[in-house]
This record gives structure tokens, sequence and C-alpha cells, in this order.
């Protein structure tokens, strides 16, 4: 597999590149402080949303017919590697919503669409998603509690959500909950748009997360909340499938940002061994340290060849459960790995709020649990895998009749 940028690609990679690195990366220090808190953050993230807009830089992976740049998926994968770069360029650049805007896009009403979906795609406003539980446990979403009943042309919502992110900086909030309580397991789902300035919904706090106090994950809890019924997206039980559907691709885009985070961290890892002097010889000359950068530069290259290959699967209409469940638990482990090590070339300095490294490394951690939890994606791509072993029309005992070379299921 050819692991290089296509050429008609390059100059829009590069130039998206030079934003990041020229542009989001020096502001970083204040961006981090929040947008919700902080006025220089919020005026310095809307001066860098005006540049990428002015630039024909925004929202590149969105449709075009809903105000996107309309790069394909594929195109967008390799673009995505360098936004990634910094979780900061995902909302200068107006990425963050590429997930919710398909989602809406194809399963919303048109008066949705027109209310919330363009907005959103503008970035005039900000979306939220609810599915996870504080009382569940929500890796299994069968379980969730939070329910929708209809009266009088409105859906009524009950309900204790947390780790909604951004819902205190969201115009609303997609919410997953129970709307057929007859029905047993993910069939009992639907999705439901909720503006964040209903009557009801109530933010309880914004989650504060690892040492961070500009807590973006909030809790929110629903008494009685009422909104038209046209504000569910797609059919009533379809929450469910709707919202596996919301992910997959997600997941690919996950893996490319966690890509080129891992590649700034290996690019600081790298500049600081080749100009730190140690026991009279720069770091960069150490076996050990020689060690992590290979250990590093080897991952790297090989989650991209893993990630690849899932998105060109998945563009060609295969839904590549293998691949994907494969690349969300070892791109997160590469990404973790590739922080932790540059943290440690860094030495002290590593751990403090001098470099980038810091806060990646709390993104980092965070990447093996949202989405699905690795265990989770582990034990679904183990089953798959598993299944021809289990069937009666086992493989041959070389594993030639229904497996590939590499142990998965021969399609
Ligand atoms: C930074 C961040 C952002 C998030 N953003 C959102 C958001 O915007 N909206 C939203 O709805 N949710 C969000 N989440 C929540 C996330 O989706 C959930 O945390 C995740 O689905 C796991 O659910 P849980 O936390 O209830 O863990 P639990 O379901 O309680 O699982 C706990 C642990 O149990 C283990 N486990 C679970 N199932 C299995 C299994 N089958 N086999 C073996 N071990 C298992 C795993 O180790 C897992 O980590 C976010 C989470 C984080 C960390």
């Amino acid at each position: 597999m050819d692991l290089e940028v296509p050429d008609h690609l390059r100059p829009l990679r590069e130039r998206v590149l030079r934003f990041v690195e020229d542009r989001v990366y020096p502001l970083e220090p204040v961006l981090d402080r929040g947008m919700h808190d902080d006025q220089e953050a919020a005026d310095a993230m809307r001066r860098l949303m005006a540049e990428a807009r002015s630039e024909g830089l925004w929202a590149l992976g969105h449709p075009a017919e809903i105000g996107g740049g309309g790069l394909s998926f594929l195109d967008y994968v390799y673009v995505n590697e360098v936004i990634g770069r910094s979780e900061q360029a995902l909302w200068a650049l107006g990425t963050h919503s590429l997930q919710d805007s398909l989602m809406l896009q194809m399963h919303a009403s048109d008066e949705i669409k027109e209310r919330y979906l363009l907005p959103l795609v503008r970035g005039d406003i900000i979306q939220s998603f609810g599915m996870t539980e504080p009382d569940v446990a929500s890796s299994d979403p069968t379980q969730l509690q939070a329910s929708a009943r209809l009266e009088g042309g409105e859906w009524v919502i009950n309900g204790h959500k947390w780790f909604t992110s951004h819902a205190h900086l969201a115009a609303f909030t997609t919410v997953m909950v129970r709307t057929e309580p007859e029905v047993q397991g993910s069939g009992a789902f639907s999705m439901i748009v909720v503006p964040t300035d209903t009557p009801g919904y109530e933010i309880v706090r914004a989650v504060p997360t690892m040492g961070s106090t500009d807590g973006d994950h909030c809790e929110v809890v629903y008494h009685d909340v009422r909104v038209p019924e046209g504000n569910l997206i797609g059919a009533r039980g379809r929450g469910f499938l709707i919202g596996q559907q919301r992910l997959g691709p997600g997941r690919i885009f996950h893996c490319m940002r966690w890509l080129g985070q891992a590649q700034r961290a290996f690019d600081l890892m790298c500049e600081r061994a080749t100009t730190r002097v140690a026991f009279g010889s720069p770091l960069a000359d150490k076996q050990f340290v020689q060690e992590m950068i290979f250990e590093t530069a080897a991952e790297i290259r090989a989650c991209r060849l893993l990630t690849l290959d899932a998105a060109r699967r998945i563009d060609a209409g295969d839904p590549a459960r293998v691949e994907v469940g494969t690349i969300k638990v070892l791109g997160a482990r590469m990404l973790h790995n590739a922080i932790d090590r540059a943290i440690q070339v860094f030495g002290a300095k590593g751990v403090t709020s001098d470099t980038p490294l810091d806060r990646m490394y709390r993104h980092a951690r965070f990447a093996r649990i949202y989405d699905g939890p690795d265990e989770v994606h582990k034990a679904t791509v183990t089953r798959i895998l598993l299944a021809p072993y289990r069937s009666r029309d086992r493989p041959a005992t070389n594993g030639s009749r229904t497996t590939s070379e590499a142990g998965v299921p021969a399609r």
C-alpha cells in the first residue's frame, strides 16, 4: 500500500499544515485556557476561525451541499492528519462538528437542518452529544436509563447524563434516550435534538478531568424537558444504529488526528534529543533514547498503514469492523506511547506546561476510553475473528480456507 499523500492533495495539505503550525501553535497557551471562561481565548479563536474561512480552509471535510469544503472521505483523511496536530486546530478550522453534521444531514428533518445544521457548519454554533450516563456502564448502551415519552406533540425527556462534551458552549445536545419501553435491547432508543436553553435542561457542572481546570465534559440533568416531536433524528427506535453510523468513520478521523499528534510528539522528541547534551554527547547518541525514537517511528508507520487500509475499505463500502476496532485500540496506544516517550526525553520539562506535551498526554489517555473503551473493541474484534473457528465450518488446520494471512476472516 502507498503511504504517500496523493499529489493532488499536497498543496492543500501543506497550506493547512502551515496554518496549524504558524498560527494555531503560537496561540495554544491562550486557547487552552478555554473559550467558556476566558475572553482572550474566545477572541483569539474567533480570529483564527475568520482567517480560516477567508483563506478557504474552513470545514474542508464537510459536504459542499451543507456549506463545507466538499473533500471526499479519503482526501479528508489525509488532511485531517495535519489538522489533528493541534486539538485547537479542529475548532479553528471548523472540523470538530463533522461527525454530528453528517448525522444531522443524513437523518434530521429539513427544519432541524435549517435551524441547527447550517449554523453548525458555518461555525456560528457548537453542538454536543449526550449518550453516557453516570449511573450505568455506558459501554453497554442498552442499559441507558434516560427516557422520552410523546405527549401532545412533544417529547418529554427525563434523565441524567454526563460527559456531554462542550454542552456548556453548545446550542443543542443530540441526546440518546429510551423511547420504546416495551422493546428489549438496542431497538428501544432514539436520538432527539434538545436546545440547551430549553427549560429543565440543567448543566450541573463541567467536570474537571485529570488536572485540567477547564472542564469540557458536562454533567446534565433533564427535568421534564419538552421539545417538539419533529426534533427526533431518524426513525423511532433507530437511535442505536444512528449512533453506530456516527462513530464508524469518526474513528478513522480520530486515528488520523492521533497520527498527527504522535508525529508532533515525535518531532519534539527528536529536536530535543539532538540538541540536549548529557554525559558528553547529545541525547540522540544514547542507545536507550534511540530505542524510544525507533519504537515511536515504527508504531506511527504501522498505525498509519492500518488506518489508511481501514479508511480505504470504508470508502469502498465495507464496514471494516475488524480494521476499525483494531486501529481504535492500536491508534490510542500508539498515541499514548509516542507522547509518553517524548515526555521522558524532555525530562522535567516534559511534565511542565512549557511544552504542549502535558495537555497532549491528557488527551491521549482519554483516547483509550471515548468512542468505546479498548476492551470493548478488543472483545468485538475477537468475536469476529473467532467466529469461523467456533462454527462447524472451521478453517482447515493451515487456515487457508476461511482466513487470510493476517488471520482475519476472508470476506
Ligand atoms: C474525554 C472524553 C470525552 C467524552 N465525550 C463524550 C460525549 O461527548 N458524549 C457522550 O455521550 N460520552 C462521552 N464520553 C464518554 C464515553 O463514551 C464513555 O466513557 C464510554 O462509553 C465508557 O462508558 P463508561 O465511562 O460508563 O465506562 P463503563 O461502561 O463503566 O466501563 C468501564 C470499564 O470497564 C471495562 N469494560 C467495559 N465493557 C467491557 C467488556 N465488554 N469487556 C471488558 N471490559 C469492559 C473497560 O475497561 C471500561 O473502561 C467521553 C469520555 C471521555 C473520556
